[in-house]
């Protein structure tokens, strides 16, 4: 059983995102079944990060791998366990659906591959993680969505932030009217890109820039940290077009996002600077988070004083991975929607959409 009342989130009803970063669901667990996990794409972050993960979930296992080179899955086969028949490629990853050892597909693959190995994996009978951003178009998204759901099989969006210790207790800290009412909230998300010949900048298979790979954690704790749906935004994009990275995709973009209560949401991201910050600003003080994102050392201060920073409640798991692959486990079992389903991720690419338009157009866009 998860409790959660035990992180005890004053939950401000309606807003799904609300619900979504702060109402983990109570669901029953039964003792020592564990979902199989397939994970597709043994990159920097599949394997690098997600698989040696599943030894701190109480509800997930590592059951089969996919992968375009097959010396490299053996290798990763042989040292977490996997048996060499549930190994797969591009190819023949349709065969999952004969083995009843996977429960749920990981898609940890470039950007304009998550809609095709999402909608593979939902017609082979198998439940879907996919990671962010969900798709390079908000079409992939409906389309993945609606796969998902014609198949009867749940689809989360590995937004880890969501299951991260010192995230949820801002959160909680915010709701809870210790900053007052909220005003503003500001973000900068970004990282240095070296190699020129990344897939992350090559736009046909990451779907753009700084903001769809980085930039979308400010988006995205914008809307989790002040419970709301923007009802508009307001970009500014400065790119280099000379820099040889940036032939086919922006280095930093601005953007502003209007909330309904009168919040403000002023965000940055980029490819050429390394930060990482979240700031709540409300009538009566500020939550600051820097770094606030990371996969280890966030911090987090609540007021001016960055001499004593606060040390959050436990998470739902043991790490903000175990967290999340045990979530959708527990969504699985108890026929449950997950907290950051693919509609969240839909969301999330609509309103990039909106921020790509607006710095082209240089107007203010209006969301539906
Ligand atoms: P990566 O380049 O390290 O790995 C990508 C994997 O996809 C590799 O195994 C590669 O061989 C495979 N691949 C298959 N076809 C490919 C093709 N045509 N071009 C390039 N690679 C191909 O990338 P990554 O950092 O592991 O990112 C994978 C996904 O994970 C992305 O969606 C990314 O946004 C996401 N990600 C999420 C987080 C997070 O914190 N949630 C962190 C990093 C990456």
């Amino acid at each position: 059983m998860i409790d959660t009342n035990r992180r005890s989130l004053a939950i401000a009803a309606g807003s799904a995102i609300t619900m979504a970063a702060a109402g983990l669901p109570v669901m029953a667990a039964t003792p020592g079944r564990k979902l199989g996990y397939a994970i597709v794409g043994l990159g920097g972050y599949g394997l690098g990060v997600i698989i040696p993960q599943f030894k701190n979930c109480q509800h997930s296992k590592l059951v089969a791998l996919v992968s375009g080179d097959p010396a490299k899955a053996r290798r990763v086969a042989a040292e977490y366990g996997v048996p060499e028949r549930s190994i797969y490629n591009y190819q023949n990853f349709d065969s999952i659906k004969d083995n009843p050892d996977i429960d749920i597909v990981y898609v940890c693959l470039p950007v304009s591959m998550h809609a095709e190995y999402t909608i593979r994996a939902a017609a082979a009978g198998k439940h879907v993680m996919c990671e962010k951003p969900m798709a390079v178009s908000s079409a992939e998204c409906e389309a993945m969505i609606a796969a998902c759901k014609k198949a009867g099989k749940k689809l989360m969006i590995g937004y880890r932030c969501h299951f991260e210790p010192y995230n949820l207790e801002a959160i909680r800290r915010a709701r809870a009217g210790e900053i007052g009412k909220l005003r503003y909230f500001r973000s900068e998300h970004g990282f240095t890109m070296n190699n020129p010949n990344a897939w992350r900048l090559k736009k046909a298979l990451s779907g753009g820039g700084s903001l769809m790979d980085i930039g979308i954690y400010a988006l995205n704790a914008a809307r989790y940290m002040t419970g709301e749906e923007p009802i508009a935004v307001y970009a500014k994009e400065t790119t280099d077009r000379n820099d040889p990275r940036f032939r086919e995709v922006e280095d930093m973009i601005e953007f502003q996002l209007e909330f309904p209560s009168g919040v403000i949401g002023s965000c940055m991201s980029m490819y050429s600077a390394n930060q990482n910050h979240i700031l709540l600003m409300g009538d009566k003080g500020r939550i600051d988070m820097e770094p606030g994102t990371r996969y280890d050392g966030n911090k987090l201060w609540v007021g001016q004083d960055r001499s004593t920073p606060i040390t959050p409640q436990p998470g739902p798991g043991a790490t903000q991975w175990a967290g999340q692959l045990d979530h959708l486990s527990l969504c699985v079992i108890n026929n449950r929607e997950p907290i950051v389903a693919g509609e969240e991720g839909l969301r999330d690419i609509r309103i990039i959409e909106a921020i790509y338009r607006s710095a082209r157009e240089q107007k203010r866009i209006a969301l539906g």
